[in-house]
């Protein structure tokens, strides 16, 4: 394996140099262009790291299958699913893709911008600094990494300049679909994306919710095979933007990727796996990250399909 991630390595780096890093979020655009690292976790525990896999770099949207396994556990299936849907937008990941005429739950994807503000509001918590607390010591649990913080620069510099996302929450507001302060759902959206991981970290996650919610480290079940099957299932129709079919198609793994240049992918049964590499394709997927997860799974024979 470590040969093979190697390899694959070598192979991707040119990649590195096709796409572009996000600068909608300015903190983001001070990224290494060409940096590229990859940490799978097997079944049996077994770790293998190459490149970049201990370089820093926010969740973005990696964060949301989290955002949705804590709105799971705290309001449960039928409380989430009248907030949202589970349907494909085929849109960009912060798309104003609404009639004029109705906004309901079954046009909301946990997986896109909309879905995840909407669920920040389903987080148990007297306070949003609270609710934010609970989150990330999810996120500690789930990676396995009680060092895990928030990296002030960039939520600042997303706080900053995300009229975007404000837009998107005053919309639901607008429609009756979230009842609190924008700013308060918006702050903790951002610092939910502002979430600092590293590739081992995201592996992890990934190891976790490819096993059923089991972590096989300490048989130790951290959430319930219920709510993995529907995460999995929503990252595999919508987990990379409006690029999840062909991504479906040719590396056919659940898998979540963030402009942060962050992909989490779910062999499930077989392994987890955390790439990063930060410069991103039109549609905001990691372009060298993409590539190497295809390889990785003709290589290894990992599509689902
Ligand atoms: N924080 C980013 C935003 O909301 C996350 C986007 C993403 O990674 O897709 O714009």
């Amino acid at each position: 394996m470590q040969e093979l991630l190697e390899k694959i390595i070598k192979d991707c780096q040119p990649y590195t140099e096709e796409g572009r890093l996000a600068n909608y979020i300015p903190e983001l655009a001070k990224a290494n262009k060409n940096a590229l690292g990859i940490c799978v976790m097997s079944d049996e525990g077994r770790t293998f790291c190459v490149g970049d896999y201990a370089v820093g770099f926010t969740m973005q949207s990696v964060v949301k299958p989290l955002i949705l396994l804590l709105a799971l556990l705290d309001k449960g299936v039928e409380q989430v699913c009248s907030l949202v849907g589970v349907e494909a937008t085929g849109k960009p990941f912060d798309a104003f893709n609404y009639s004029d005429q109705a906004l309901t739950g079954a046009h909301i994807n946990p997986m896109v911008n909309t879905g995840a503000i909407a669920l920040c509001t389903l987080i148990n918590g007297a306070t949003y600094e609270e609710k934010f607390e609970r989150l990330l010591s999810l996120a500690k649990r789930m990676t396995g990494n009680p060092n895990l913080s928030l990296d002030t620069s960039v939520y600042l510099s997303e706080k900053a300049t995300g009229h975007k996302n404000r837009a998107l929450a005053y919309m639901l507001k607008a429609y009756g679909m979230i009842h609190e302060e924008v700013e308060d759902v918006v702050d903790l959206y951002f610092r939910a994306c502002s979430i600092k991981v590293d590739c081992k970290d995201l592996a992890n996650i990934a190891r976790i919710l490819a096993d059923q919610g089991v972590d096989r480290k300490t048989g130790e079940r951290i959430i319930e095979a219920e709510y993995t099957r529907y995460i999995n299932a929503i990252m595999t129709t919508s987990g990379m933007y409006d690029g999840s079919g062909e991504f479906a198609f040719n590396v056919g793994i659940p898998a979540k990727s963030g402009v942060g240049g962050g992909i989490m992918a779910v062999v499930p049964r077989r392994m987890g796996i955390g790439i990063y590499a930060p410069a991103l394709d039109k549609k905001g997927n990691s372009v060298a990250g993409r590539k190497a997860l295809e390889l990785l799974s003709k290589q290894l024979g990992l599509s689902i399909f």
